[in-house]
């Protein structure tokens, strides 16, 4: 099992951020997310001191979506990092951690009423706008509460990202933003410009996440800026603000190939620098938006094994006492994860086994096949890099109450997420 960050072996054991994990049982339970915060802002810092230029402005917006929790909305504003939001929930979070307005910008393909409301009475910074039906909506409460509010429209470039078909956004059939290649784009910002409430500031594209291929990210750079000089000869709307999105791939397992952050964001701005001198276009800013990238590897979810079985056909399971509600993408993408048992570090991984969670689905497997030390009911069970995409993609399934989320950093431990109790289940069922 690969380690990340200030994870460690100490004493055939792991130990993250100075804090060993039977200490972490101890003290707050399994199942539990355990969050490296020094790798949290070490992968901040990567893109805050390394996607900037002095040809134009830069702003690194955090996807919330990844993970997100008033404590770490926090840690994001502490940073320096901007960050997004797609609903009405992560709004409010960002809301209630007093994070910064026009720091925030505001996705998503289908944003109710209610939720562009809220954003718009609470001053939020940018909106990206997916398509003109938003817009008219977005126009007519901007046009009632007498403000007027930044956008950007989201556009799909059309780049096909080799990655699995769930998580790519931006074929010619994706749900998400209109279409450069359709003439009728240009109608569409004409709307905008024409639009009193609404100020267009540029374009987003997305071209899909983890991603390990850089063709794709240095592909969008030119389609998009080559779009940008289209749009201002046809319309004469001259882009200040280019947002390409987030997705950078990042290591799961052995199958993956990770982008290496630090050299690849600085050659990004070197192709847009050059770029944008080559279309010659007044582009002010250029945004991205990783998610993944940033929290993924900083997160490890213990488990305790309940049981162990070997099936009659000689598959053998271990289970875990968590499963497909903390952690989703196995099931719903066939995700792959590194495991190891977490009091045996320094043993040799010699047994063959799937670990299973508890819930009542054949497909709540976390690992169909992964090599662990000897695995006996009562261990500690790890699981790598799951920061990103799993607490936020968490559910109640069989009435499981979500675990809790635990920073670590120098040796101390703070819960930024506490566990759910058996009164949190039916908080809102009427008696
Ligand atoms: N921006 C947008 C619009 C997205 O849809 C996503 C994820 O799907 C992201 C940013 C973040 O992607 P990742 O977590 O892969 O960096």
């Amino acid at each position: 099992m690969k380690l990340f960050g200030t994870s460690k072996v100490v004493n055939n054991e792991l130990n993250i951020g100075g804090v060993g994990v039977q200490e972490l049982r101890e003290k707050f339970s399994t199942p539990l997310y355990v969050m490296d915060q020094t790798l949290l802002e070490e992968n901040m810092a990567i893109f805050r001191d390394n996607f900037k230029s002095d040809k134009f402005k830069t702003e690194v917006i955090y996807a919330s979506k990844a993970f997100l929790a008033v404590a770490m909305a926090q840690l994001v504003n502490r940073n320096g990092l901007s960050m997004d939001v797609v609903s009405g929930g992560e709004l409010f979070t960002a809301i209630k951690a007093g994070f910064p307005m026009e720091k925030l910008y505001f996705h998503g393909n289908n944003k109710t009423y209610d939720e562009l409301e809220l954003a718009i009475d609470n001053n939020l910074g940018t909106i990206i706008v997916d398509n003109p039906l938003e817009l008219h909506r977005l126009n007519k409460i901007c046009a009632d509460k007498n403000k007027k509010a930044k956008v950007l429209l989201r556009v799909n470039p059309g780049i096909d990202a080799h990655t699995h078909e769930y998580i790519q956004t931006s074929k010619f059939s994706s749900k998400f933003g209109e279409s450069i290649f359709d003439e009728e784009i240009f109608n569409i910002i004409k709307e905008f410009l024409n639009s009193e409430n609404v100020i267009l500031e540029g374009f987003h594209c997305h071209v899909g996440s983890q991603i390990f291929d850089e063709k794709p990210f240095f592909g969008a750079i030119d389609v998009m800026f080559k779009f940008a000089k289209e749009v201002e000869e046809k319309t004469g709307f001259a882009s200040k603000v280019i947002n390409l999105g987030g997705g950078f791939g990042i290591y799961y397992s052995e199958e993956d190939n990770p982008i290496a952050l630090q050299d690849f964001v600085t050659r990004m701005i070197s192709d847009l620098e050059i770029k944008k001198e080559e279309y010659g276009l007044s582009v002010e800013q250029v945004n991205i938006e990783p998610g993944r990238s940033i929290v993924a590897n900083s997160g490890t979810t213990i488990y305790t094994v309940g049981g162990v079985k070997d099936t009659f056909s000689g598959k053998k399971y271990i289970f875990v006492d968590g499963g497909m509600t903390d952690n989703i993408r196995p099931a719903l993408y066939q995700a792959k994860y590194e495991a190891a048992i977490l009091s045996k570090m320094n043993e040799e991984p010699d047994k063959e086994v799937t670990v299973a969670g508890k819930f009542c689905e054949s497909g709540d497997v976390l690992i169909d096949k992964v090599k662990l030390s000897n695995p006996q009911v009562g261990d500690l069970v790890g699981i790598t890099t799951t920061g990103a995409y799993c607490y936020s993609m968490s559910s109640n399934y069989n009435r499981f109450a979500k675990p809790a989320v635990v920073f670590v950093k120098d040796g101390k431990s703070k819960v930024i997420v506490k566990r759910e109790t058996l009164e949190d289940l039916i908080r809102n069922d009427e008696m």
